[in-house]
């Protein structure tokens, strides 16, 4: 028979609440995302008071259009890591007095490998090399012998953070991507910046220097936001392709909140025409942070076995997606 399991989402600026069957259909995915003051990033105390003051509707409300009632979830999934302390405690308090109070299971699931586990859910890859970018993100993936396996990353910045910096700089408040992604458009005028590929590590923070400094010289915005989204996607590009050269894998997947940018999409789908791979990227929807991803890799978790006591249950801010065992995967 059908199960539901509910997951709670809440690593860094978005409260999420999703429920999802163990067949993989998205019953809801509610959220609510805490936006700092214009030109200053995530503050990680007052962004935990947001989601506490938003987690009741925002539950109440992925529960109503799930059409389902509590006593229906079979287990509740949350965000153990990696995140912001102050964050990372809030959806666990949920997760924790849900799972208590109808006396069910509560599973721990790593973010970084639910973005990957809801990608290949809506995308339908099976065994990808991965590209994983967001705020707290940059990592090239790909699975082998139980774990996904990290091939390349970024040594400072992510690049969700390159272009959220980059934005605050001009005087627009987090998260920047989309409207760098606008004004980028507007250009097609190429202006040199530095471009870091270490063996097959990127670095970010020269090339955010770099940019900041030609905004202060005057340069457009418009100009600079096209040059730093043609060196930043090329350095990802670049490192994405050595790893589908390695691995001799079929399908290349985007996942993460920079997903959604059309231009990186654009530049990684000419690369894997090249090695006859299949590119795919998470829904809109879904390349953020989300209950959802939490939802689905919950059920995998609990449908292998896994579960933690809630007073084993504490919140994890350091935790590498490559330390994960990955028991449902052969
Ligand atoms: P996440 O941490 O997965 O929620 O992703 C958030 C990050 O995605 C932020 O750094 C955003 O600036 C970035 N982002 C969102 N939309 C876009 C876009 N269209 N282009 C580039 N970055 C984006
Ligand atoms: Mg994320």
């Amino acid at each position: 028979m059908k199960k539901h399991i509910l997951g709670v989402e809440s690593t860094a600026h978005t409260f999420s609440v999703s429920v999802v069957s163990s067949d993989g259909e998205i019953l809801s995915n509610t959220k609510s995302i805490y936006k700092p003051p214009e030109g200053s990033g995530i503050h990680p105390f007052e962004a935990s008071q947001s989601h506490i003051a938003s987690a009741p509707s925002v539950l109440s409300q992925a529960l109503t259009l799930s059409g389902l009632q509590l006593k229906d979830v079979s287990a509740v999934a949350f965000a153990k890591g990696p995140g912001l302390g102050p964050c990372l405690r809030v959806g666990a308090v949920v997760a924790r007095t849900l799972a208590s109070s109808l006396g069910i299971p509560l599973v721990p699931v790593n973010h970084a490998v639910g973005h990957i586990e809801l990608g290949c859910l809506l995308t339908g890859s099976k065994d990808p090399v991965v590209l994983l970018v967001s705020g707290g993100h940059t990592m090239i993936i790909a699975y082998a012998g139980k774990r996904w396996r990290i091939l390349g990353e970024s040594l400072d910045l992510t690049l969700g953070q390159l272009l959220d910096q980059f934005g605050r700089h001009h005087g627009l408040s987090s998260p920047c991507g989309r409207a760098i992604e606008e004004a980028a458009a507007g250009s097609n005028s190429y202006l040199r910046l530095p471009y870091v590929v270490k063996g097959n590590d990127v670095s970010f923070s020269g090339l955010l220097t770099a940019s900041k400094q030609m905004l202060d010289s005057g340069k457009p915005f418009t100009d600079v936001s096209y040059s730093i989204q043609e060196t930043a996607f090329a350095m990802v590009t670049e490192v994405t392709e050595r790893a589908l050269a390695f691995t001799g894998k079929s399908e290349v997947m985007i996942v993460g909140g920079v997903a959604a940018n059309r231009r990186l999409s654009s530049m990684m789908s000419t690369m894997a025409e090249r090695h006859s791979a299949k590119l795919t990227a998470s829904p809109l929807e879904y390349s953020g942070d989300c209950g959802a991803q939490i939802a689905w890799t919950g059920w995998l978790a609990y449908n292998s076995g896994i579960t933690v006591p809630v007073a084993d249950s504490e919140v994890t801010q350091s935790w590498r997606l490559d330390g994960v065992d990955i028991l449902w995967r052969s």
